[in-house]
C-alpha cells in the first residue's frame, strides 16, 4: 500500500497536494520534467538550473520523508516533449494515485494528468486523487469555467476539501520556500488555502477532485 504522487515540475507537489505529502502511508513522489532553464533570474544555464531544482526537490521530499524519483524529462521551457513510460518506474501498484487536475493548461500538466488517468485506467483497486495546480488556481479568476472544462475530460467530478492545521500550513510555506530558484507564491497559497477552507468550515485547506469513473 503507498501513494503514488506526480509532479510535473519539482514543486508542484509541495504546493498542490500538501495534505497527500504528510500522509503516514508510505509515499513516492514522482517528477516528471525536471530538466529545465526556468528560474527566478532568468539565468540561461539548463544545466545549472536543472541541478538547482533537483536538489530543492530532493531536500524537501527527503525532509517530508517521501522518496523521490526524477525522471529527466524535458520541461515545456527547453523542450521537446517525450510520452514518460510509467512502466519503468511503477513497479508496485499504488492505492492512491495523486495528480495535478491541470488547471491553468500547463502543457507539462496535461501530459501528467492524462498518463495519471492512463495509469488509474490500468490499476485495479486505486484512487485517483486530482489536485488543483497552484498556484494557478489562486489565480484563475474563473475556476468553475476550468472545473467544467476537467468535468468534459474525466466526467462528473466529485470535490474532496482537506484541511491543514496551522502548523501544516506553516510547514508547507516552509517547504515551499526551498524551491529558493522559483518565484515565490506562498502568500497567494496561503491566501488561497484560507479560502478553500473557509468554505468547508476550515481554518486552511487544499481542494482535490475525484472522478466518478468506472471500471
Ligand atoms: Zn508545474
Amino acid at each position: 500500500m503507498y501513494t503514488l504522487l506526480l509532479s510535473p515540475h519539482p514543486d508542484d507537489v509541495v504546493y498542490s497536494a500538501f495534505f497527500y505529502l504528510k500522509h503516514d502511508q508510505k509515499r513516492v513522489c514522482v517528477t516528471l520534467f525536471n530538466v529545465s532553464s526556468f528560474n527566478k533570474w532568468r539565468l540561461q544555464s539548463k544545466f545549472l538550473t536543472t541541478t538547482l531544482r533537483t536538489l530543492e526537490d530532493k531536500l524537501v521530499l527527503s525532509l517530508l520523508r517521501c522518496k523521490s524519483v526524477h525522471l529527466y524529462l524535458e520541461d515545456s521551457s527547453v523542450r521537446v516533449c517525450r510520452k514518460p513510460n510509467p512502466s519503468l518506474w511503477v513497479k508496485e501498484s499504488p492505492s492512491i494515485i495523486v495528480a495535478p487536475a491541470a488547471i491553468g493548461s500547463h502543457i507539462d500538466h496535461l501530459v501528467t494528468r492524462e498518463l495519471a488517468i492512463k495509469l488509474f485506467e490500468e490499476i485495479k483497486n486505486c484512487e485517483l486523487v486530482l489536485y488543483q495546480d497552484l498556484p494557478y488556481a489562486a489565480k484563475i479568476s474563473d475556476l468553475k469555467k476550468e472545473e467544467d472544462a476537467l468535468s468534459g475530460v474525466i466526467g462528473n467530478i466529485k470535490e474532496r476539501v482537506l484541511p491543514l492545521t496551522k502548523e501544516e500550513i506553516k510547514k508547507k510555506v516552509k517547504m515551499a520556500k526551498l524551491y529558493f530558484s522559483q518565484t515565490d507564491y506562498t502568500a497567494l497559497i496561503v491566501e488561497h488555502a484560507k479560502r478553500v477552507g473557509k468554505e468547508a468550515g476550515f481554518e486552511y485547506a487544499e481542494k482535490y477532485y475525484l472522478t466518478s469513473f468506472t471500471r
